[in-house]
């Protein structure tokens, strides 16, 4: 099976990627130190190109679409409005143009495309019958602006002095030492955090009132990521409260924000990765998300973190792993028979 393998997909017209999915050095034992340096800082890896690219967008945005931080002190509707505003914008644009991208103009055509139906239409188990429309709603109505109330409060903590207090005794080294550690952490929080939440999601109690709407979504596009119900979006934002209980700047915040607000668009697309020139692609670590919407019960977490195969959740795309999978749930219901 090759990576352009729109002959091999089954009657269903179904295609699955020919390698298994690994998971980062980082998580490897006995360590391998080469391996994961190379990881680390080589060429695509942990930083380069992606987290960096957002990292760079975090800054950008604080730097020209951020009121001054003393001017946020008091709540008002100027800047509130100003930053829902811009969010809309990011998130129009970013899922906007990837579903626009992938499913409208067929940049790709099917190439990398795990399921060849279009997505949803006609169907009550989405709103208005239409599930792009369904998802961007709940993107757009409720997402954005959970978001942009994380971000509020964040900014407003900051300006007030209720964050970000404790300042290593005024060393500027130690400041922005541990300002950096948090960028570089800022995705490893996102991966374990999301891993719990998403935990928890599925829990009796949770995931039909709320987790199963984002579920509705089998196959998945870009406008599936946010595309959840209002007490999820609150979970699932709640990722920044991680650096407000440890940044010392609001910038390591509005990353961590902006992680988990734009990571969905790509790990939904659909697609295994989006080809950006002939010799270079981006995975966002669809693969991973778009087994757990297939089969549900495994890949809660992403590959960053070895949380899935530590308990024994890691669906890695084989039909390997897809009978141990199987077999794991089969003995955990006859044992609550
Ligand atoms: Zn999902
Ligand atoms: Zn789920």
């Amino acid at each position: 099976m090759t990576d352009t393998a729109f002959d091999d997909r089954n009657a269903r017209g179904e295609w699955r990627p020919a390698n298994a999915i690994t998971l980062a050095p980082i998580n490897t034992w006995p360590p391998r130190p080469a391996a994961t340096l190379k990881w680390l800082f080589g060429f695509p890896g942990y930083i380069w190109p992606y987290n960096a690219f957002w990292l760079g967008f975090a800054a950008l945005t604080w730097a020209f679409l951020t009121p001054d931080l003393a001017s946020m002190a008091t709540l008002e509707l100027w800047w509130v409005g100003l930053l829902l505003g811009r969010n809309v914008a990011f998130v129009t644009v970013l899922f906007g143009g990837l579903h626009l991208y992938f499913y409208v103009f067929k940049g790709q055509g099917d190439e990398l495309k795990f399921n060849a139906q279009p997505l949803s239409t006609g169907s009550r188990r989405f709103r208005f019958k239409n599930q792009v429309h369904d998802n961007m709603f709940h993107t757009l109505v409720f997402g954005v602006p959970t978001m942009t109330a994380y971000e509020v409060l964040t900014y407003w903590g900051f300006a007030n002095g209720y964050l970000g207090l404790f300042d290593f005794g005024g060393s500027q080294v130690l400041f922005w030492g541990w300002f950096v550690l948090l960028l570089f952490l800022a995705p490893i929080i996102h991966s374990l955090h999301f891993y719990f939440g998403h935990r928890l999601l599925h829990t009796k109690l949770l995931y039909k009132p709320v987790h199963a709407l984002h579920h509705h979504n089998v196959e998945i596009g870009p406008w599936s990521g946010l595309s959840m119900h209002p007490v999820e979006h609150i979970l699932y934002f709640s990722t920044v409260v991680v650096q407000w209980l440890l940044a010392l700047h609001p910038v390591n915040a509005l990353y961590q924000i902006h992680l988990a607000a734009f990571l969905p668009a790509l790990s939904h697309s659909g697609f295994q990765k989006l080809k950006v020139t002939k010799d270079f692609d981006l995975d966002g670590g669809n693969h991973f998300h778009y087994l757990h919407h297939k089969y549900f019960e495994c890949n809660y977490g992403g590959s960053l973190t070895p949380l899935d195969k530590a308990f024994g959740t890691f669906h890695d795309g084989t039909d390997e792993a897809h009978a141990a999978i199987r077999e794991r749930l089969r003995t955990r219901r006859a044992a609550l028979k």
